[in-house]
């Protein structure tokens, strides 16, 4: 888990827990996090208790051996031990003492030799140790060795003498004559951490029990909503139901049910189109084979036909192949608009000569209609669009115009723009569209008079594939028409590029 520095990698540890499973499961998590919040108490409850209880432990235990050895100290003055260490009295009381604290005791002289060791290996012996020269200067001292286990202390062997009256009136003083070293073992106080350490882990086992049983309790009744959720969500992708799901238990399970309706809505919507879409493309794909059938039938069951009849539907046929052509090339290039806006082949376009090569092209159709076509250019206009995609819009715009025009009648195509959009007007005084058709125009295989532009070639996929065409671009479309006079189309796109 260490980084190339060395230093501890929160994020590759954190992705590291992520990848295993158990991880990712939220009791898992809640049982972590109330875990951690409850044995860090408990933790530092043990770590305080006893480092408190120690303290006073040898606290106690050092005034106590403080206590006992100045008594003793007495003593040896007494009994000149320091010079003659054959009392009996004394070696007892050493003895004794040595026991009770389950330690060593020396008596060192001011020589600094060592004339009793109550472990009888270093008599005789001389010591040299801070301690006991600071003792010999007369401080006591005193020393805990966690590690080892023991106290160390040093007491001063003091003998009181008195001056002469006639000197300093009779004063007293005391003379250090030698040192006290004790070692004292803490091996009780050490046994009864040991018992309360292992009470306190006793007490955090049972905490961190409890927290398990809380946790699988809780989650229990925590979870109960969601896996309601996921056996209703089960449910509607198996296909049993379509119905909105509700789980009102918990508000959390209500807004993920509330979303989930939303998109089962969408889905649905979606669905109900693609179903009307593809039984549309079906009806539209039949009709002209179901010509092309009856007519070749009607070839097939007569006998002798005419040359000029059998030109003539032959003539039909050829005629519904082209249809049945155009709706497939239509419907390919519909397909292509509804793919996403990454497959636009976006170029700086020049738009009034565009808009003119698509004039010219279709100029041939308008005058076999006897419709007169217009194009008025206020300024140059350079954009960022996909030319393919663009032409085609404003290629169906301009065909529509003069599909749905009358005789003697007059297209007008206007390309304007300012700093940020250029528009294109395209304006005929055409048949027009009856009011509560407008909001229809764009919905594919739409017609508003569905013999007439079956008679004109029409598909009804044109205007939507304009809009997808215009909407890839960031466009819009408005249209405005009145019946019997004619119809505006006006289309505004950016004149740059904003990929989302
Ligand atoms: P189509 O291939 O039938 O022309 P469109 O999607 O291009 O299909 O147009 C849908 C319908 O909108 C047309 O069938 C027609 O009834 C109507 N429409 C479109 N443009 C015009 C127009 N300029 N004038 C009158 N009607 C129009």
């Amino acid at each position: 888990m260490c980084g190339p520095s060395g230093v501890w990698d929160i994020t590759l540890l954190k992705n590291k827990l992520h990848e295993l499973k158990i991880f990712r499961s939220l009791k898992v998590r809640i049982f972590l996090i109330m875990l951690i919040v409850g044995l860090i108490p408990c933790f530092v409850m043990r770590y305080a208790i006893l480092n408190n209880y120690e303290q006073r432990a040898v606290n106690v235990r050092t005034s106590d051996i403080s206590t006992q050895l100045k008594i003793l100290a007495n003593h040896l003055i007494t009994y000149a031990y320091l010079r003659d260490t054959s009392s009996e009295v004394i070696n007892a009381e050493l003895e004794q003492l040595s026991n009770l604290y389950d330690g060593r005791v020396l008596i060192i002289n001011s020589d600094l030799k060592i004339v009793k060791d109550t472990y009888g290996i270093s008599e005789g012996k001389t010591i040299i140790s801070e301690e006991v020269i600071r003792c010999l200067k007369g401080e006591s001292t005193s020393k805990y060795d966690r590690e080892n286990g023991y106290i160390e202390m040093t007491i001063p062997i003091t003998e009181s003498l008195q001056l002469p009256e006639d000197k300093n009136m009779g004063e007293k003083f005391d003379v250090v004559r030698g040192v006290m070293l004790v070692s004292a073992s803490n091996d009780n106080i050490i046994a009864t951490m040991d018992s309360l350490n292992r009470q306190a882990l006793v007490v955090e086992a049972l905490v961190s029990l409890a927290i398990l049983v809380c946790v699988v309790l809780v989650s229990k009744v925590l979870f109960a909503p969601f896996k309601k959720i996921i056996v209703a969500l089960d449910q509607v992708q198996a296909g049993y139901t379509n119905d909105p799901i509700s789980v009102t238990d918990c508000r959390e399970t209500e807004l993920i049910g509330d979303a989930f309706n939303r998109v089962l809505g969408r889905m649905k919507m979606l669905d109900d189109s693609r179903q009307e879409f593809v039984s549309n493309v079906s009806h539209e794909l039949k009709t002209p084979i179901t010509s092309m059938k009856v007519l070749a039938d009607s070839l097939i069951t007569q006998q002798d036909v005419p040359l000029e009849v059998y030109q003539e539907f032959m003539g039909d046929i050829a005629a519904e192949i082209e249809r049945e052509d155009k709706i497939i090339s239509d419907l390919l290039s519909l397909v292509k608009m509804d793919r996403t806006a990454a497959d636009l082949n976006i170029s700086q376009v020049n738009m009034n000569e565009l808009v003119e090569l698509i004039m010219k092209r279709l100029r041939p159709i308008a005058m076999k209609r006897d419709v007169q076509l217009v194009y008025e250019s206020i300024r140059p206009v350079t954009a960022a669009v996909d030319e393919v995609k663009i032409t085609q819009a404003i290629s169906n715009l301009v065909e529509n115009a003069i599909k749905y025009n009358k005789e003697h009648g007059f297209v007008k195509v206007t390309l304007d723009a300012d700093h940020q959009f250029f528009t294109l007007k395209v304006e005929d005084s055409g048949i027009g569209i009856p009011e509560e058709a407008l909001e229809n125009i764009y919905e594919r295989f739409y017609r508003v008079d569905k013999s007439r532009s079956r008679e004109i070639g029409g598909t009804g996929l044109g205007l939507a594939i304009t809009k997808s065409a215009i909407l890839k671009h960031r466009g819009t479309i408005k249209v405005q028409s009145t019946e019997g006079e004619g119809t505006d189309f006006t289309m505004k796109i950016p004149l740059t590029y904003i990929a989302v």
